[in-house]
């Protein structure tokens, strides 16, 4: 251990380390997709409900350095922080639930780290030695989880394990948590394991089999859970969770029932139920006074209230080409959920594929919708049908939200048929055009590595007053986060505007569009960056809000 030396290394005697931020370790088993980001996020939330500062961090065991290359039916949606990370969805759902900001820190990844590891053997650091797993890519692991206590700024850090223990490639983050379980003391780490209780039909019972063999499994790495999570369908009784205490070595009331719950955003309450959160601060050992108290959950309730109970109902049509992973979309599907439960609205999402709706019928697909959203994405595939749809919003002044793609697609539509350039088009589709009215961002030109090399993360966008993007957001500037390489050429603005097209969001330092609307419709607005990656519970995104507002009005005919 270099980085954190000072404080963390271990010294031999535990007393010494002046610890400042405990940790909870979450590990899986049986299965995947148990929900441990969304467990992560509820505890992370309830934490933060009882007054501590809390951050997630997400450990990947795949190889790629982030998923920015992976295609969204591989990996979902590609989450983007503000300075720059292409990471894991879950970032998002944390950021949601706890209303945080996450970094470069709260994703990490294997290729990440045997890069890491193999550059600092580049350069000479580790001279004269074999560089390996142990210790080298445990110790690296080790580091970049011990990072986030640095600068002491949080009470707690999650740190979620993904895969399922028992994977190979998981082995070195298991070695990596088992050392500083015992180098940070028992007080100073708790260790969480989602598992799955399965319902068999055929015995008519809840199984404890498959939890028990995953606890063996983690045993088997030197890994003890305090607090076992248990997915199941239907309610565990005393009798179940006594001989799953029993058998796997933790007290009867951390055996915690994890029944599927109606919506992600009832977790929290559940675990509450359940004093989760409690139980994990006395095992922490420090905040006993706060664990006799009850989180303040009022504004999280307030937001279920809402969620629960809607007046009206709108449906919205989502076109995009991976429509079919109901992941792909996951920040703008939230977004909406949290944007309709401010309005007292439940938003219905139609996805359409992008790719056949010019067979379907352009007309046909989005009947009775009382907006549009042209999701963001890259490649060729569908394109045609994306403009067609811009098109089709355009010329029946249906509300149209585009998004970054979705905005690039909405000014091909323009220019070719409001400015009468029949051959425009972005030079990422058709790099001979002579109209190319999306084009490659200057930095960009020369590029040909493509990991981790777009236009990433946080700008500054300043707002044209009067315009619909001003009166929304109520301010001139304003931040928005990023993932393109291509942009609204500079070449054809000046024309595109004086048909009408208006750059209400520019960024000044670069001169780059980055929203553009048209005046005259109801609501029709593109944006190059992605305003779904900043919604919150409670606090949705406002472009999100007003486009739903619209669409309502529109369907409704008010
Ligand atoms: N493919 C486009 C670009 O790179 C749009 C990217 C996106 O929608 N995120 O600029």
């Amino acid at each position: 251990m270099r980085a954190a030396a000072a404080s963390w290394s271990w010294p031999g005697n535990p007393d010494a380390l002046t610890v400042q931020t405990k940790y909870i370790f979450v590990t899986g088993g049986v299965s995947s997709s148990l929900g441990k980001g969304i467990f992560c996020a509820s505890l992370g939330r309830l934490l933060k409900a009882h007054g501590l500062r809390v951050t997630i961090q997400k450990l990947d065991p795949y190889i790629n350095v982030d998923p920015g290359t992976m295609n969204p039916y591989e990996h979902g949606e590609v989450y983007v922080t503000d300075d720059g990370a292409e990471t894991d969805l879950d970032l998002g759902h944390y950021e949601r639930f706890l209303d945080e900001t996450t970094t470069q820190a709260n994703n990490v990844t294997t290729g990440r780290v045997y890069r890491e590891v193999i550059n600092k053997e580049r350069a000479g650091d580790y001279l004269g030695k074999t560089v390996q797993v142990v210790p080298h890519i445990i110790d690296e692991i080790k580091r970049w989880i011990l990072r986030l206590a640095e600068a002491a700024e949080y009470d707690v850090v999650l740190c979620e394990i993904g895969g399922t223990v028992g994977d190979i490639e998981s082995q070195p983050y298991l070695e990596a948590i088992r050392q500083l379980r015992y180098e940070l003391g028992a007080t100073n780490t708790l260790s969480a394991h989602l598992t799955l209780v399965p319902y068999l039909a055929a015995a008519g019972e809840l199984k404890t089999k498959p939890t028990q063999h995953s606890v063996k499994i983690l045993l088997s790495y030197g890994l003890q859970p305090d607090i076992l999570v248990c997915r199941s369908d239907r309610p565990l009784d005393e009798d179940l969770r006594r001989k799953i205490a029993l058998f796997c070595n933790v007290a009867p009331q951390a055996v915690i029932e994890a029944v599927d719950a109606r919506t992600i955003y009832e977790v929290p309450l559940k675990l509450a139920e359940q004093g989760v959160e409690k139980l994990a601060l006395q095992k922490l050992d420090r905040w006993h006074g706060i664990a006799t108290r009850e989180p303040d959950l009022s504004g999280w309730m307030r937001f279920l209230r809402r969620l629960n109970s809607p007046r009206d109902t709108v449906t919205l049509a989502l076109v995009g080409k991976y429509v079919a992973h109901q992941d792909a979309y996951k920040s703008i599907s939230e977004s909406f959920i949290l944007a309709g439960a401010e309005l007292g609205v439940k938003v219905a999402v139609r996805y359409i594929l992008s790719d056949t709706i010019l067979e379907v019928g352009v007309a046909e697909a989005l009947r009775e919708v009382g907006g549009i959203v042209v999701a963001p994405g890259f490649g060729r595939r569908g394109i045609d049908g994306k403009i067609a749809v811009a098109r089709h919003a355009r010329e029946c002044d249906i509300p149209y939200f585009g998004i970054c793609l979705g905005l690039q697609c909405a000014i091909i539509e323009f220019a070719r048929n409001v400015c009468g350039w029949e051959d425009a088009h972005s030079t990422e589709f058709m790099p001979e055009t002579p109209h190319p009215v999306i084009d490659f961002m200057e930095e960009q030109r020369h590029q040909v590595a493509k990991g981790g090399t777009m236009r990433l993360g946080g700008y500054a966008c300043h707002l044209v007053e009067g315009s619909l993007a001003h009166r929304i957001y109520g301010k001139v500037n304003v931040r928005e986060r990023h993932r393109h390489r291509y942009e609204v050429s500079n070449v054809h603005r000046s024309a595109l505007a004086a048909h009408g097209l208006r750059f209400s969001g520019l960024n000044l330092a670069r001169d780059l569009v980055e929203i553009a609307e048209l005046p005259d419709k109801r609501w029709f607005l593109g944006t190059q960056f992605h305003p779904e990656y900043r919604s919150r519970v409670g606090a949705p995104h406002p472009l999100f809000t007003s486009f739903v507002q619209a669409a309502l009005a529109y369907s409704t005919g008010t």
